[in-house]
C-alpha cells in the first residue's frame, strides 16, 4: 500500500473512468515488467509519478480523434488512425515504432484463417420513392453513409438499384420465402445480412438486403428501437451484394405498411468494395534494461478497428494504452521511474483476425511474449449500465498475473471509493473534466459470460492453443444503451399502461418519461 501522506498535496486529476483504467493497466504493467525483487507493487515511488503524469483528459481527447474515423480493417479511416498512433508513440519517445503490414488479399492464410481484403466505402444512400400528393414522385432519404457509416453493412459492394421492398421475416430459412417472389426485390430481414445473402441473393435473386438485426444478444437486446446496429456480409460471397442496416423502429414501420398492402419503392446507391491491401498493426516498445530479461516482453493490447464512432468499442482501450505508453516513456526519460527489466510492447491491431495474423506472421514476437494486458471497452459509465470487469483467464492457463491484476484493481477501487465517499484519498484518481464516482471494477473469473465478452477480443486467441499467454482483460460488459426518453418523473404511469409499446411499466415507473398508451405487441 502507498504510505499515507499526513497533508496530501493536490494531485493532477484524472478522468474518473479512463484514467483509472490507465492507472490500473499501468500498475499491472509496471509490476510485470519489473525485476522480481523490485518490491511491492504499490510502492509510493511508483505510484506518485504515475499519479503526477497520467491524464484522463488526454485519453478523452484521443478517443475524440479516433472515434471520428470509420476504422474498418485495412480501410482509409483505419490507416489514418494507425499512423496517428505511430506518430504519437514517436513523439512520446517509444522505440522501434512501426506499422507492421501483413498482406490481406483474400488468398493468403494466417494459420487457419483466410485473410480478408480491406474494405472501403465512398458513398451509400437509401431513398424511398413515394407518390407525391397530386401526382408525381417524391424522394425521401432514409439513410446516408456520409452521415452515419453504420447504415451500410460491412463488405457491401457497389450497386445502383431501384426496387420494391419485401418482408421475409428473419430471412434465414426457405420457409421465410414460401409464396413470396423476391427476385429483383430488396428483402427486409431480421437476421444479419451475412446469414441471409446466400439464400436471398445467390439462390433466389434478391437485388439487395435491408436488415434490422440487433447484433449481440444481452439482457438489453432489442430494448432501444431507435438504434442502428452494426451489420456485415460474407466477405467471400460468390455473388456480391449490398445491405443497409435500419433501426427496429424503421423496420417496424416498413412491416406495418407492407402488411397493410402498401407498396414501398426504394432506391439504393452504393459505391463501396474490397481491394487487396494489408492488416496494419501499429506497435512500439519501451526497451527492457536487464540484459537477461529484456528479450521477454509484456504486451499491452487492444483492437483499433470498428465502425465510427466506436468510442467505447474500442477507441477507449486504444487511447488508454496510448496514454500508458506515453506516461511510462516520459517518466523513464525524466528518471522518475526506472526503466523496466523486461521490454514493454504496445500493439494496436484489428480485432481477432489482425491479432491472429500478427501472432502467426511474427513468431518472434509471440515467442517473446510473457503476459498481455488487454483493454477493450473501458470507457462508458453508469448511463451504459455496464460493469467494469477485470477478468481472469481460463483455469487451464494458471498464472500469478491474474492475481496481480486483481490486486491492482482492488487498490484502484479502494482509492476511488474512499475519495467518492469522503472527498479524501491518498490517490483519488479523478480529473477536473470528469466526475467523482467510484470505479467499482469487478474482479471476475473466467465464466461463460466473461468468456463470451473475451471471445470477441484478443485473449481468446492469445490464451488458447499454441499461443498460450496469460492475459488479464478489462472490459465493460454486458453493455447497454441508456433509455432514450427523458423528462419529468413526477407522474408515473397507471397500471395497465406502457412506458413505450415495448416496455411494460415496472413498480418504479417507466424511467423518467412515459406515454400512457395501451400495450401493443412487442416488436420483433
Ligand atoms: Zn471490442
Amino acid at each position: 500500500m502507498p504510505s499515507q501522506k499526513p497533508n496530501p498535496t493536490p494531485r493532477p486529476k484524472l478522468s474518473p473512468k479512463l484514467s483509472r483504467t490507465a492507472a490500473l493497466g499501468l500498475l499491472v504493467g509496471a509490476v510485470l515488467a519489473a525485476r522480481p525483487a523490485q518490491g511491492a507493487p504499490f510502492d509510493k515511488a511508483v505510484i506518485e509519478p504515475l499519479a503526477d503524469e497520467l491524464s484522463g483528459s488526454r485519453i478523452k481527447r484521443e478517443v475524440e480523434f479516433i472515434s471520428r474515423h470509420h476504422r474498418m480493417r485495412g480501410s482509409r479511416g483505419y490507416r489514418t488512425v494507425a499512423e496517428h498512433i505511430a506518430n504519437e508513440l514517436r513523439h512520446a519517445g517509444l522505440k522501434r515504432v512501426e506499422i507492421i503490414e501483413l498482406k490481406a488479399d483474400g488468398r493468403i492464410f494466417y494459420g487457419t484463417q483466410r485473410s480478408r481484403p480491406p474494405w472501403d466505402a465512398d458513398r451509400a444512400e437509401l431513398w424511398e420513392i413515394r407518390t407525391a400528393r397530386g401526382g408525381g414522385t417524391q424522394r425521401v432519404r432514409l439513410a446516408s453513409w456520409a452521415e452515419m457509416p453504420l447504415v451500410l453493412a460491412q463488405d457491401s459492394e457497389s450497386a445502383e438499384v431501384t426496387a420494391d421492398l419485401i418482408d421475409v421475416g428473419e430471412g434465414t430459412s426457405p420457409a421465410d420465402y414460401a409464396g413470396k417472389e423476391v427476385r429483383g426485390k430488396i428483402v427486409l430481414v431480421g437476421a444479419q445480412p451475412e446469414a441471409v445473402s446466400k439464400l436471398a441473393v445467390e439462390k433466389l435473386g434478391a437485388a439487395g438486403i435491408i436488415s434490422y438485426a440487433q447484433n449481440q444478444r444481452t439482457a438489453w437486446w432489442k430494448k432501444n428501437r431507435t438504434l442502428i446496429r452494426w451489420g456485415h456480409l460474407d466477405t467471400f460471397a460468390a455473388v456480391p451484394t449490398f445491405a443497409f442496416m435500419v433501426s427496429l423502429q424503421r423496420a417496424n414501420e416498413f412491416r406495418r405498411r407492407l402488411s397493410g398492402g402498401e407498396r414501398i419503392r426504394l432506391r439504393a446507391s452504393v459505391a463501396a468494395g474490397k481491394h487487396p491491401g494489408s492488416y496494419q498493426i501499429t506497435t512500439g516498445v519501451i526497451p527492457g534494461a536487464d540484459r537477461a530479461l529484456r528479450g521477454q516482453e509484456i504486451v499491452f493490447s487492444c483492437h483499433l478497428d470498428h465502425p465510427r464512432p466506436g468510442a467505447n468499442d474500442n477507441a477507449s482501450g486504444c487511447a488508454t494504452i496510448l496514454e500508458v505508453a506515453r506516461t511510462m516513456s516520459r517518466l523513464i526519460a525524466r528518471k522518475r521511474l526506472p526503466p523496466p527489466a523486461r521490454t514493454i510492447r504496445f500493439v494496436w491491431p484489428p480485432e481477432i483476425e489482425g491479432t491472429l495474423a500478427l501472432l502467426v506472421a511474427r513468431p518472434d514476437l509471440t515467442r517473446r511474449m510473457r503476459a498481455a494486458i488487454h483493454l477493450d471497452m473501458v470507457g462508458g459509465g453508469p448511463a451504459t449500465r455496464a460493469v467494469f470487469h477485470v477478468t481472469r483467464g481460463p483455469a487451464s492457463l494458471p498464472s500469478f498475473v491474474h492475481d496481480v491484476a486483481a490486486t491492482v484493481a482492488r487498490f484502484v477501487n479502494q482509492q476511488s471509493d474512499e475519495y467518492a465517499g469522503t472527498g479524501v484519498a491518498a490517490w483519488p484518481m479523478v480529473d477536473p473534466a470528469g466526475g467523482a464516482t467510484a470505479l467499482q471494477a469487478e474482479i471476475v473469473p473466467f465464466t461463460p459470460s466473461t468468456a463470451r465478452a473475451r471471445s470477441a477480443s484478443r485473449p481468446s486467441i492469445s490464451t488458447t492453443g499454441p499461443i498460450a499467454t496469460s492475459t488479464p482483460t478489462s472490459i465493460r460488459w454486458p453493455t447497454s444503451t441508456p433509455p432514450s426518453w427523458s423528462g419529468p418523473a413526477s407522474s408515473p404511469p397507471r397500471r395497465g399502461t406502457c412506458c413505450r409499446a415495448w416496455a411494460p411499466p415496472t413498480p418504479a415507473g417507466c424511467g423518467t418519461r412515459w406515454r400512457a398508451s395501451r400495450c401493443a405487441a412487442p416488436p420483433r
